[in-house]
């Protein structure tokens, strides 16, 4: 992968980017996502944001060899710390964990005045991202799986809106863990994450059924079979 030719999860996060809008992509790395939707003419300007020192030095290389200094400004902090509110109109969050995608949403909260989209591709834990979208008035308006790799990710594409509009087919517990678009469409990689995930919880249950029969054991094994049944229900 480098700025020209993206993994195809970052190109299907830049897809989700709408034409003429200003980024900020936080926790950008090489930079390798604004300096491609810059080049292709996609958005005019960038910010991309890094914490760590190393991704950091990397993303502004990044940018000074690819002359785009002036469209994208790179920036060391910690999330949504290095915007300004009303800077840009859509936020990238990609490659991170859905429970720390929450984290920097929530810490920079008031950064989101004039933001209209966000696009958020959790690793894990996409449920800890819709949960975060439903308190917080974002409606949740898109969302794809895809697979590389060997290797399944998940892209939300969220909307100030009715938070609870994507939910009203479904129910919610269900619809928070599997997601409200993805769950309708039930495609062939929906299913094979699904079924590991099923598969996964159900060795642990066996693990935890051997287990000491204490009270905590009892709720985890209650919770887990809760999911293993709500798997195979989406399942069908
Ligand atoms: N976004 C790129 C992608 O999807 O390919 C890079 C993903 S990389 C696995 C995650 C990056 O997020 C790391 O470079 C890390 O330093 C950065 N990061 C983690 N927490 C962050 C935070 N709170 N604020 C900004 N960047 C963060």
């Amino acid at each position: 992968m480098n700025a020209e030719r993206l993994s195809n999860r970052l190109e299907a996060v830049a897809n989700k980017i709408p034409e003429g809008s200003r980024i900020a992509d936080i926790g950008s790395d090489h930079a390798y996502l604004p300096c491609n939707v810059v080049n292709k003419g996609i958005v005019p300007f960038a910010i991309a944001g890094e914490v760590a020192q190393g991704p950091y030095l990397s993303a502004l290389e990044q940018v000074q060899s690819e002359n785009l200094t002036e469209q994208i400004s790179v920036r060391k902090g910690d999330g949504l710390e290095v915007m300004e509110p009303g800077e840009v109109d859509c936020i990238t969050v990609a490659g991170m964990g859905g429970t720390l995608i929450s984290t920097i949403l929530e810490n920079g909260k008031e950064k989101l005045e004039g933001v209209s989209r966000l696009v958020l591709q959790p690793n894990v834990g996409s449920f800890a991202v819709r949960s975060w979208l439903i308190d917080n008035g974002w409606e949740l308006v898109d969302e794809e799986v895809l697979k590389e790799d060997g290797k399944i990710y998940e892209i939300l594409v969220a909307e100030k809106g009715d938070p609870l509009k994507p939910y009203q087919q479904t129910q919610i517990e269900k619809g928070i863990l599997f997601g409200p678009f993805l769950l309708k469409e039930k495609t062939t990689v929906f299913k094979e994450k699904w079924r590991a995930e099923k598969k996964n919880w159900e060795r642990i249950l066996n693990q935890l059924e051997q287990a000491s029969q204490n009270e905590e054991a009892a709720s985890k094994r209650d919770e887990l079979q809760k999911k293993i049944d709500m798997a195979e229900e989406a399942l069908k």
